[in-house]
């Protein structure tokens, strides 16, 4: 389970990462690998797209979407161990879910510095 104080890495939780800080907390979601729900913006949006999962950071992809909570230990194990997958009703190879796991990482450091330079989709 995630805590609040942030992880190993130094990215906190908790935090808004997928649309700006200020917007009112919508609905809940489900982090399709610890199950944990949380307000819609403090989750990592992926959408399961034309050509397979994507990242939506934004929130605004149109299709299927699976929540992941801000942690890197959520999304290794939702994007490697299948609950992603799982929950968007598509297959994931290891090579996929590596990619998607590196863009969520980067792009959490992106968050966390608030910079604007996030990664760009893969
Ligand atoms: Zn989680």
């Amino acid at each position: 389970m995630p805590d609040r104080e942030g992880t190993p890495e130094g990215i906190p939780v908790g935090i808004p990462v997928g649309i700006p800080v200020g917007v009112p907390v919508g609905p809940q979601r489900r982090c399709a690998a610890c199950r944990a729900r949380r307000p819609k913006a403090e989750l990592l949006r992926f959408v399961r797209g034309p050509g397979g999962v994507e990242p939506d950071p934004g929130q605004v992809g149109r299709g299927r979407g699976g929540y992941c909570c801000p942690d890197p230990a959520c999304i290794e194990r939702g994007l490697r161990r299948g609950g992603l997958a799982r929950t968007l009703r598509i297959p994931l190879s290891q090579e996929e879910a590596g990619r998607l796991a590196a863009w969520a990482l980067e792009y959490l450091k992106g968050v966390h510095r608030g910079t604007a330079a996030r990664p760009r989709i893969p």
